[in-house]
């Protein structure tokens, strides 16, 4: 914790930037890694402050997370870090942090946090990129055109429930435009989901599309070539798959996610052990 020297300084120094920057609205500010780091170890109310010590310069957005007009907000200016979710229990604190997050400037133009829905107990998780307009307005991932694609391919392809398993992003915002996530946002946002896993440890992990896939597996690899095989997530079989979205757009490759999911219902079913 910060004494209020340091303190002070860090918000001076933030002020700073943010007044070089008043011109620049919806500009990005870096802060050097010495005030990154005196910040994030300020806390607010019960729930930790966000932090990232590692990254050497932080990315902050003028508009949605710090206040030009307010000299001493401090709420929610630095990124969340795993290491400071791992004291949040259970699913629904995890979802409370979400719902106050606003790291990133996809909290400006959100309507609703969607954090996830399903079985909190689900043998078999999938992950997908991030909410869409419905998707934003209503709070539950896969909700729109995709979801239905999505809920198909669990019920009639898999014959499970949509109950039974879990639903979730890598975003827990919505891009505006439905845009793809920005790097500097799958960062930001990425902690939130590896605490979803860790507190769910599912079986097994469905990965949907690129983004997803990439952001599991830490690669840059094409979902054409990533999917077809078990990689494993934490020790985790994962398999990844085409999004349903890319589905609607190419029915010819449904076949593909047909495959992909039957080689999940084996593992979901303990008929199949994958080996790292
Ligand atoms: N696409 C996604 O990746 N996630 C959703 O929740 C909806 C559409």
């Amino acid at each position: 914790m910060p004494d209020t020297d340091e303190f002070n300084r860090a918000i001076e120094e933030t002020c700073r930037l943010l007044r070089k920057n008043n011109g620049n609205k919806k500009g990005t500010l870096s802060l050097s890694p010495e005030v990154a780091q005196l910040i994030e170890g300020i806390t607010v109310g019960s729930l930790p402050m966000p932090g990232r010590s590692e990254q050497s310069r932080q990315e902050l957005t003028t508009e949605s997370t710090l206040s030009t007009k307010s000299t001493s907000s401090t709420k929610s200016i630095v990124p969340v870090s795993p290491s400071e979710l791992s004291g949040i229990p259970d699913l629904p604190a995890l979802e409370e942090a979400v719902s106050q997050c606003t790291n990133c400037p996809l909290a400006a133009t959100r309507t609703r946090t969607v954090f996830g829905s399903g079985n909190p107990h689900a043998k078999l998780v999938f992950v997908g990129e991030a909410p869409g307009q419905e998707e934003d307005v209503q709070g539950k991932p896969f909700v729109g055109r995709a979801g239905q694609l999505l809920t198909d391919i669990i019920e009639k392809g898999m014959n499970l429930k949509r109950s039974d398993v879990y639903i979730c992003n890598v975003l827990k915002c919505r891009p505006p435009n439905n845009r793809d996530p920005l790097p500097a946002e799958v960062e930001q946002c990425e902690p939130y989901l590896i605490r979803q896993l860790e507190l769910i440890r599912p079986k097994v992990i469905c990965a949907l599309g690129t983004h997803a896939a990439q952001t599991l597996l830490k690669t840059n690899e094409t979902i054409g070539r990533l999917r077809g095989k078990w990689h494993f997530y934490h020790g985790i079989p994962l398999r990844a798959t085409y999004h349903p979205a890319y589905l609607l757009r190419s029915p010819g490759e449904k076949k593909k996610t047909w495959i992909d999911v039957q080689e999940v219902i084996k593992v979901y079913n303990g008929e199949v052990v994958p080996e790292p």
